[in-house]
């Protein structure tokens, strides 16, 4: 028997932009609302493991650095520790091919819809993928978790209308949170 994860997409799905700002570059731009922690506590109780992947393509484009993204990422961990969330992994992927910056103007196997990131997860931890989740606002995400043979839940807090290729569709992650653990 394998491990069961949950695999989570970053912006807008865990993270919320600040105020009126569209993206999220740096540490300072993000909100994470205190019932998200908790729902995410919630998975690392019933042993869950948990990954953030992440498109951050807009390193391509010169918009933040990967420095920026792992100076979020630790800042985000430090939040999520202190109230008992421990993400094992995350990972991001920096590329884009119409970006203009080399080295990450190219076409990789990391950027969702792709499963790179999750296969390379999926790879050095020993999951289950028919009991694992992908929980994404993007149908980038839910394309990327069904390739990969997870069950996926679109969550409709970012922008998207929502897709017909995700097993569920709920209005964010706590009710995401709250299918998975009816449907395990
Ligand atoms: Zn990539």
């Amino acid at each position: 028997m394998g491990l069961r994860a949950v695999f989570l997409d970053r912006d807008k799905t865990i993270l919320m932009p600040k105020g009126r700002e569209k993206y999220i570059y740096r540490a300072e731009d993000f909100h994470i609302p205190d019932n998200f922690i908790e729902a995410l506590r919630r998975l690392i109780d019933q042993d869950y493991l948990l990954f953030v992947i992440t498109n951050q393509g807009r390193i391509a484009k010169g918009y933040l650095t990967e420095k920026d993204v792992e100076e979020l990422h630790n800042s985000l961990d430090s939040i999520l520790k202190d109230n008992g969330v421990y993400i094992s992994e995350y990972e991001y992927c920096p590329h884009n091919p119409r970006g203009s910056l080399y080295p990450y103007n190219i076409i990789c196997e990391c950027r969702k819809p792709k499963t790179g990131m999750i296969d390379s997860i999926r790879n050095s931890y020993e999951i289950e993928v028919s009991n694992s989740w992908m929980i994404g606002d993007s149908y980038k995400d839910i394309l990327a978790g069904n390739k990969a043979g997870l069950r996926t839940i679109q969550v409709l807090t970012g922008a998207e209308s929502y897709t017909h290729d995700a097993d569920f569709v709920e209005a964010d992650l706590v009710k995401a949170v709250n299918r998975i653990l009816t449907e395990k």
